[in-house]
């Protein structure tokens, strides 16, 4: 799967991708993710990619032109796998269910707002997409993007070494239950300051264990998440 990633701070994206699954999947050739610089599609001296937004406000806007410039570049002609997404405080909440479903795909273009944030008109005739990472305002997109990208390609098969394990992850429908938290987790020691891993978990009973994992899931669910119970 290709990542293409227009942003006005290429460096940022130095950091997120270098280490664990994602940039092993990279080396592995699971996955491609090319960052654009947005000023590269500008034709001004001072490469400008921001004007006041009309009707006066604070802040400054970022421009169509050289958004529009820059995807139909990458894409001269955009085929239905290959999908634009706008990042944005007011778009439709990403979840795991979103990530699946644009994991689906065989490109995904991010658009990283900044400022005020973009130019509506992107929103309405360039992004096949707004996705917003939660119910709070980032300075920018590029966090976002970055946390959108790392969670559709842990699940591309093959990028986590064990196929089975995003099965039996927090949010996943095949998980110890439809949609609910994941189960704790221990390891050695079995004793840490007098504080003991549940004992069914060293007795090797793995009916017992699998029982245990699911129950502790839903009361962990039940506990942090009661949104999530059905
Ligand atoms: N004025 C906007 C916020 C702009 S923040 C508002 O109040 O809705 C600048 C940029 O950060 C946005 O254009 C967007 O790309 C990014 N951003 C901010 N919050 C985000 C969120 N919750 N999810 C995804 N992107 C976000």
């Amino acid at each position: 799967m290709i990542f293409h990633v227009l942003t006005i701070f290429p460096e940022f994206f130095e950091g997120p991708f270098a280490h664990g699954v994602v940039k092993r999947a990279k080396d592995a050739g699971l996955l491609d993710i090319r960052i654009h610089n947005l000023r590269d599609w500008t034709h001004d001296r001072h490469k400008t990619v921001d004007d006041r937004p009309f009707g006066g406000d604070e802040g400054m806007v970022l421009k169509c032109e050289p958004i529009f410039a820059a995807v139909e570049s990458i894409w001269p002609e955009k085929r239905a796998d290959q999908k634009t997404v706008l990042l944005s405080a007011q778009g439709r909440l990403f979840d795991q269910a979103v990530a699946k479903r644009l994991g689906g795909n065989a490109e995904l273009l991010l658009i990283c707002g900044r400022y005020e944030g973009v130019d509506e008109r992107v929103a309405e005739h360039l992004a096949d997409e707004e996705i917003s990472i939660g119910n709070y305002v980032l300075s920018g997109g590029e966090l976002a993007a970055a946390v959108v990208i790392d969670t559709v390609a842990r699940l591309i098969p093959g990028v986590l070494g064990n196929e089975a394990s995003s099965e039996f992850e927090s949010f996943s429908e095949t998980g110890h239950g439809e949609g609910l938290l994941d189960c704790p987790h221990w390891t050695r020691p079995a004793d840490f300051r007098g504080w003991k891993v549940p004992e069914v978990l060293l007795n090797g009973n793995h009916a017992e264990i699998k029982k245990f994992r699911k129950a502790s899931a839903k009361e962990k669910t039940s506990r942090f998440r009661p949104d999530l119970m059905r």
